[in-house]
């Protein structure tokens, strides 16, 4: 029997899981990542994780035949190395190398928003489709694509920063230095930060007292609960960052003509209404000629998607 490691390098937390030839999850291990500790440490963490996923399994790591794992941020899938990820600090981390030398069997390193759609692509919300683009609304926008089947990941393993596109010149101040871009209008956070204001001025009396003015507490769940219960201001919030979600979404429907675009990510989870359906109908209207009238689905592997999706290209690449 041949069994596969897909693992999740996430910004707070390492999550592996053991799954058998027809890709059914078998184990999951889950450790915080560490990253205070230094890169080092965070690789300790790793290795650690994925032995754990095997014990938990009842697998020997000699039947583990290849291992797939994500990063956040930038990542060379031909070398495997990590780049930069902002919140982990590796910088030129040669990721893929060690895991190699360490478990002696191939590895691959996938951008984790690439992977995730890849893992809807083959076994969830994107089956079937071979041109698609995924968004997730999330602290930033997140982006990946597929081309006649396979990952985009553009010459430095750069592409897909879809939170980037400026959609609102002169709009509020990104991260990145621009103004207006997508993720600006249409991220978790971007929601947040508003629904914070309104509720410090007693508009959202719900959000107030859950979250009494601190951002890092107004997360999806609470978003949907407060549109939810029709206070008319998150209302109004929650729209205009769908809004702006399909104006990016047309710009990127006009560049690629894909056959279908996979919103996903926790906020998309709480509230796939109204996102889908307002999103939709902007980049239907602003989108050119009929390019626009494409399904626009949720994804529907949650958390798994990146870890079935690098998985899956272990799989491929160890073929
Ligand atoms: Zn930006």
């Amino acid at each position: 029997m041949k069994y596969y490691i897909g693992f999740d390098l996430g910004g707070t937390k390492v999550v592996a899981a053991a799954l058998d030839e027809k890709f059914n999850i078998l184990s999951r291990s889950k450790e915080k990542a560490g990253a205070d500790k230094g890169t080092d440490a965070v690789y300790e963490v790793i290795c650690s994780v994925i032995k754990k996923a095997c014990e938990e399994a009842n697998i020997i790591l000699d039947d583990v035949v290849a291992i797939g794992g994500c990063a956040p941020g930038l990542v060379c899938p031909k070398t495997g190395l990590v780049f930069d990820t902002p919140n982990l600090g590796f910088k030129n981390f040669p990721l893929r190398q060690k895991l190699e030398d360490d478990f002696k069997v191939p590895v691959i390193i996938e951008n984790d928003v690439n992977a995730g759609l890849y893992g809807e692509l083959k076994f969830g919300a994107a089956k079937g489709f071979e041109n698609v683009i995924a968004i997730s609304p999330g602290t930033g926008v997140g982006g990946g694509v597929v081309i006649n089947g396979k990952p985009y990941r553009g010459s430095m393993g750069g592409a897909g920063e879809f939170g980037h596109i400026i959609v609102q010149p002169d709009g509020p101040l990104c991260g990145c230095g621009q103004r207006g871009c997508l993720e600006t209008l249409s991220s978790r956070t971007a929601i947040s930060m508003q629904l914070a204001s309104f509720s410090i001025r007693g508009r959202i009396p719900m959000i107030a007292e859950a979250a009494n003015g601190n951002l890092k507490k107004i997360k999806s769940g609470l978003i949907a609960k407060a549109y939810n219960s029709g206070n008319k201001d998150t209302k109004t919030i929650v729209h205009h960052a769908a809004k702006y979600l399909g104006v990016g979404m047309a710009g990127l429907v006009n560049c690629f003509n894909p056959e279908a675009v996979i919103l996903g990510g926790g906020l998309i989870e709480a509230l796939p209404e109204p996102f889908t359906s307002i999103s939709a109908k902007v980049m239907r209207e602003q989108a050119m000629g009929n390019m626009g009238d494409i399904p626009v689905k949720e994804a529907q592997l949650g958390d798994d998607a990146v870890i079935i999706g690098a998985a899956q290209l272990a799989k491929e690449a160890e073929a």
